[in-house]
C-alpha cells in the first residue's frame, strides 16, 4: 500500500494551492487526489467573469483562472480520475481510479472536496422526473465544457449569487429564462441584482413564490408554483434548482469524523474531530470565492508545515 506524508482530497483552488504552499515550504511527499479528468474544481465550468488569484483583480473566467492554477501546480503529484471512496476502519483511504480499487495511507489527510447544491429530493419538489430539470453546477457544465443547449425557455429556482449566475449561462448559449423564483421574500444575494436581472436580462424575480410540482410526460411543460396562497401554472422547458449549498460530505458520512450541518467540525486550525484529518475550502460549509479558497490553503499549509517541523 502507498503511503505519504500528505494526501489532500479534491484538486480545487483549496487543494492545489495547499499542495502548492506546501511545496514551496520544502515539504514534497505530497499527493492531491482528483476525481476529475482535470484538476481546478468548480471554476473550470464557470464560464463567466469574477475570478481573480487571492482574490485580486477578478478579471478570469472559471476555466482560465483554473488553468492559471494548473499550470502554477505543474510538476506536482496530483492524480486525476482518482476518487477517494471512504476512509477504512484501519484509516487508510479506498481509491478508485482507471487501474481499479487500492489503497493509500497518509500521516496528514486533507479533506478539500467542495460543496453541492441540495438536490430536488432534498427540497421535496414534486411532479415527474424528467430530463432538463438540472442544478446549476450541471447547468454550467453542459453549455461550458459540453457546449449542449439543454432547454431554451426554464424557470430558475433561488436567490443566491449563483443563481444570478445562471443568467450569465443563459444568455452564453442564448436560453431566455422565463423567470426567477425564490421562497424568501428578501434575496439571498445584493437587493440590487433583481434589478440587474431585469434591465440587463429582461427576467422577473418573484419572491415569497414556492415551487411545488414540476410537470410534464416525456419533457417539462410547466411547474405549479404557490404565491399568497394562490396556485399558478407557469409553462417552461427546464428547471434550473439553484443553491442551497451543502457540503460535499459522502466521504466522512458515516460518523468516521464530527459535523454539522454536513460540514465537518474543525478548529480554527482546519483541524476536524480527528487529529490527522484536516478540512478547508468550502468543504467548510460556506460558499466562499475561489481566491478566498486559496488563502485558506495557504493558510493551512503554514499550520501543517510548522506542525511537522
Ligand atoms: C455557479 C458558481 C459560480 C461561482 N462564481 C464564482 C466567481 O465568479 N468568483 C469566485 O471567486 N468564486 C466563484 N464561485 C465559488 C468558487 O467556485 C468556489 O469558492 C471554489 O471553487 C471552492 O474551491 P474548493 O477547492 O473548496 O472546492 P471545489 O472547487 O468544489 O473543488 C473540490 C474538488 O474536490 C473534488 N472531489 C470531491 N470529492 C472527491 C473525492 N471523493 N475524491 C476525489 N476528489 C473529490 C471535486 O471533483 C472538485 O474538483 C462560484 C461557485 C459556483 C458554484
Amino acid at each position: 500500500m502507498e503511503h505519504h506524508d500528505i494526501v489532500i482530497i479534491g484538486g480545487g483552488p483549496a487543494g492545489l494551492t495547499l499542495a502548492l504552499e506546501l511545496n514551496a515550504l520544502g515539504i514534497k511527499d505530497v499527493v492531491v487526489l482528483e476525481r476529475e479528468q482535470e484538476a481546478g474544481g468548480i471554476p473550470r465550468h464557470c464560464g463567466h467573469l469574477g475570478f481573480g488569484i487571492d482574490n485580486k483583480n477578478r478579471f478570469l473566467t472559471g476555466p482560465k483562472f483554473a488553468t492559471k492554477l494548473r499550470e502554477l501546480t505543474n510538476g506536482l503529484d496530483i492524480r486525476t480520475g482518482t476518487t477517494v471512496l471512504e476512509f477504512t476502519l484501519r484509516g487508510t483511504m479506498r481509491l478508485h481510479s482507471g487501474s481499479g480499487i487500492s489503497e493509500m495511507s497518509a500521516r496528514r489527510i486533507v479533506l478539500a472536496t467542495g460543496t453541492r447544491e441540495s438536490s430536488r429530493a432534498a427540497r421535496l419538489i414534486g411532479g415527474n422526473r424528467l430530463p432538463g430539470v438540472m442544478n446549476t453546477g450541471t447547468f454550467q457544465q453542459l453549455v461550458y465544457l459540453k457546449h449542449q443547449k439543454p432547454f431554451s425557455n426554464p424557470v430558475i429556482v433561488g436567490s443566491e449569487w449563483v443563481s444570478f449566475s445562471n443568467l450569465l449561462t443563459c444568455r452564453h448559449a442564448k436560453i431566455k429564462p422565463v423567470c426567477m423564483i425564490t421562497e424568501s421574500t428578501n434575496l439571498n444575494a445584493p437587493s440590487y441584482f433583481s434589478l440587474g436581472a431585469r434591465l440587463a436580462f429582461g427576467v422577473s424575480v418573484k419572491r415569497s413564490t414556492k415551487l411545488l410540482s414540476i410537470n410534464g410526460h416525456i419533457k417539462v411543460e410547466s411547474v405549479d408554483v404557490e404565491s399568497g396562497g394562490q396556485k399558478q401554472t407557469i409553462a417552461c422547458d427546464g428547471v434550473i434548482i439553484s443553491g442551497k449549498f451543502r457540503s460535499e460530505n459522502g466521504l466522512y458520512s458515516s460518523g468516521v469524523i464530527e459535523q454539522e450541518n454536513t460540514a465537518p467540525l474543525t478548529t480554527d486550525t482546519y483541524r476536524t474531530s480527528k487529529p490527522n484529518i484536516y478540512a478547508v475550502g468550502n468543504v467548510l460549509g460556506h460558499l466562499e470565492t475561489a481566491g478566498a479558497c486559496m488563502l485558506h490553503g495557504r493558510k493551512l499549509a503554514t499550520i501543517i508545515a510548522s506542525e511537522l517541523r
